[in-house]
């Protein structure tokens, strides 16, 4: 993951360091190549933009660190621009007052959702928190199942609809929207929350129905649960291979249930970028966590900080 942008962006920097004094037109042609390392890592335009113009004008303005060299100084403004751009602050878990905090998932399909839901379960239980995951996807085939493995492996209760024999199941919406015989989504979502109530655990992970595109009747879905329980956190998990559809598919979904923080999924693949480098900028929500492989382990908490350091190293 960054690799190729990070590698351009040293070998660029490399010959910035190689000048003693640093004129405007090598300020110029640097701006230049990072634009053009930018959007071969699939980076939106407009994010392009708005970095290369802040830079450009810090760059070229009064700014002056006695500190650093001039070279330095470049380096300093680009990485302090990809911080921003990153989201600038880490930011944590807005947790409930009063338990259960709610936290729903939603996403395109194959996006990681449910892999997700089992890597944040372990990462609460391992600080303390007693979380349950709850199986609201009920579109896919075996996404049930593979949520209850998922919360086996964690070690997480997990809770989920039994088929055919749910409370508020409807055969009218179970023909409309084909759950494999689950019933209501919604109704699971809002009892899963009140069972974790009930339970008195104090985090509770809904995961939601996702499609390989944009469905309209899905994200209507997803808004619906999104009103029934009333989540503290609504996480748009996006895998970072998405390349250009991310601004698109992010949009949609802040539309549909507005959600309050980013995840990353497959950073350890070899994706360019360009996802991580451009939701954060155009929905305004900040990326909170990384998901960096398929174990129940592979996660981070998302520092744009150490990000930024780690693509300019
Ligand atoms: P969902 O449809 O959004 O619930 O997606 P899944 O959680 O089922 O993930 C889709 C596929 O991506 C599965 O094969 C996962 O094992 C894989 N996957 C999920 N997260 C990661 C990750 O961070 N890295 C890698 N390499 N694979 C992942």
């Amino acid at each position: 993951m960054f690799t190729s942008l990070s590698d351009r962006l040293t070998d660029t920097f490399r010959h910035l360091r190689s000048k003693g004094r640093i004129t405007e037109s090598d300020v110029n042609s640097t701006i230049r190549d990072i634009r053009v390392a930018l959007l071969d890592a699939d980076v939106a335009l407009p994010v392009v933009r708005h970095f290369t113009g802040a830079v450009r004008e810090r760059a070229l303005g009064a700014e002056v660190h006695e500190a650093l060299n001039p070279a330095q100084q470049v380096v300093k403004i680009v990485n302090d621009e990809l911080v921003t751009i990153l989201g600038g602050e880490t930011r944590r878990i807005a947790f409930a007052k009063q338990p259960p905090t709610v936290i729903m998932l939603a996403g395109l399909q194959g996006s990681g959702k449910t892999t997700l839901a089992g890597k944040l379960a372990y990462w609460l239980k391992d600080q303390g928190h007693t979380p349950m995951l709850v199986a609201a996807d009920l579109q896919r085939p075996n996404a049930v199942t593979q949520l209850q493995v998922v919360g086996e492996r964690a070690g997480v209760p997990v809770y989920a609809p039994e088929r055919g024999n749910v409370s508020g199941y409807d055969a009218a919406i179970e023909s409309r929207s084909g759950t494999q015989g689950f019933g209501d989504p919604i109704a699971v979502a809002r009892q899963g929350v009140e069972e974790a109530r009930r339970q008195q655990r104090d985090v509770v992970i809904v995961d939601t129905a996702g499609r390989l595109a944009i469905d309209e009747a899905l994200m209507r879905q997803a808004s619906d649960i999104r009103t029934a329980i009333d989540p503290d956190e609504v996480l748009f998990v996006i895998d970072a291979m998405i390349g250009q559809a991310a601004v698109e598919t992010a949009d949609a979904f802040q539309r549909g249930v507005d959600f309050t923080g980013v995840v990353l999924t497959k950073l350890d693949g070899d994706a360019r970028g360009g996802a991580a480098l451009s939701v954060a900028q155009t929905t305004g929500r900040p990326i909170m966590f990384a998901s960096t492989g398929e174990g129940v382990k592979e996660f981070e908490v998302f520092h744009p900080d150490r990000m930024a350091s780690r693509i300019l190293d």
